[in-house]
């Protein structure tokens, strides 16, 4: 009995007693209880449709099970206490996860491939998630922000068979519409809520918590986790349903890397035209030239940085996927599939570790002469 004390449940007869001991006579876990109460909710619901009156009776205990739950878990203020579970702690989740922390009071769990990745964050608070089944066991609410379609599908099949009824997640990561709905839909069937929450602004905006979230699907679960998401955010767009916000994204990223291709193809007529690169790089950041994409280049690439930022293989992975759209809506691709293509001559040379604005490195390469400031 010591753990339900503990959580406040004291009083509660027979139904605590079965939660607390499990099927097996186990005494046990937090995570175990909601996952046996989840069971009996199931239960209830049949049970209410036979109409059986004592089954109604073991709902209302339920009920005041859960209340003294959430009154066990609110802050000072009277915030109720949340586990979140971030997952994916790189160039762009690390930072976010970090703001997040900042921002509210509430306990986060961590849990990534590089242990030093998991370290940047325990440093600044978060606890580190023993497995992917913990910390879904134990989570209320899920980020991800992982590097591909596929890293999102193995995360999720890691999290499904523990995560519990309720949870909400929210996936950060810039994916595949198909994935995140057939994702959603699997998820749906547990109870759970999925959204599509990519971001824009790159590093720089992941850091000082300014990024633009934008989010697909259930809008009530949206409004529910806004002060959450805006710790890390300067502005929050619901889209529409789910997978809407990953096309969002797409378009943005597709407009981002075909202007940075402009911009490299650009420079490189004036690198070997002998143009001063400090006097180009001023008329277009001050003329009707730039872009993102120009502005990219000026930061990192003409000082010869090609530390990855946003990797190009990541950037390869976005233009692909809005190529994908293109012949999904039959779309007429005439610029997007010539970015795509630069981008995988620079994968085959070999950068596709380096920052996106190595792309540049493809002209440099093929011309013998660089573009620097
Ligand atoms: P990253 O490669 O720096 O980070 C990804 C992290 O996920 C890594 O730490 C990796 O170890 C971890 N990871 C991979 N597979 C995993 C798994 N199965 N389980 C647990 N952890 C796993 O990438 P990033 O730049 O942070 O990008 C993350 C996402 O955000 C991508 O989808 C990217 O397209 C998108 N994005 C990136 C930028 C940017 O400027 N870098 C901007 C906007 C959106």
């Amino acid at each position: 009995m010591d753990l339900l004390e503990a959580e406040g449940f004291v009083g509660l007869g027979e139904f605590a007693e079965a939660a607390v001991v499990g099927g097996d006579g186990v005494p046990t876990s937090w995570g175990r209880l909601r996952a046996i109460l989840a069971h009996v909710e199931k239960h209830r619901a049949a049970a209410a449709c036979a109409g059986r009156g004592c089954r109604v009776l073991h709902a209302a205990r339920h009920d005041a099970l859960i209340a003294r739950k959430e009154g066990s878990r609110r802050d000072p203020r009277g915030e109720r206490q949340m586990r979140i579970g971030f997952v994916g702690l790189g160039n762009m989740g690390g930072p976010m996860c970090r703001n997040m922390m900042k921002g509210v009071n509430h306990e986060v769990v961590v849990h990534d491939l590089n242990p030093e990745a998991v370290r940047a964050c325990t440093e600044a608070g978060a606890t580190a998630a023993e497995s992917l089944a913990a910390l879904a066991a134990s989570c209320d609410l899920i980020f991800t922000s992982l590097p591909t379609p596929k890293a999102v599908e193995a995360v999720v099949d890691g999290i499904a068979p523990n995560i519990r009824p309720g949870t909400a997640m929210f996936d950060l990561s810039t994916n595949a519409p198909a994935v995140v709905k057939r994702l959603h839909a699997i998820l749906a069937e547990k109870g759970v809520a999925l959204l599509d929450a990519p971001v824009t602004g790159g590093v720089v905006r992941a850091t000082d918590g300014t990024l633009v979230v934008m989010v697909g699907g259930e809008e009530a679960v949206f409004e529910q986790h806004r002060s959450i998401l805006a710790a890390f955010s300067g502005q929050l767009v619901h889209v529409g349903p789910v997978g809407s916000a990953s096309v969002a994204k797409l378009i943005n990223n597709m407009l981002l890397l075909c202007n940075s291709a402009a911009a490299a193809e650009g420079l490189m007529i004036g690198a070997k035209a002998g143009i001063d690169m400090g006097k180009l790089t001023a008329i277009i950041q001050n003329g009707s030239g730039d872009s993102a994409g120009m502005r990219g280049l000026a930061a990192r690439a003409l000082k010869g940085e090609f530390k990855a930022s946003f990797a190009l293989d990541l950037a390869y992975k976005d233009l692909g996927l809005a190529v994908d759209l293109e012949a999904e809506y039959g779309v007429p691709g005439l610029l997007a599939p010539q970015a795509l293509a630069l981008l995988r001559m620079a994968r085959g040379m070999g950068f596709g570790q380096l920052d996106t604005t190595a792309m540049l490195k493809v002209y440099e390469s093929i011309l013998g002469c660089e573009a620097r400031l």
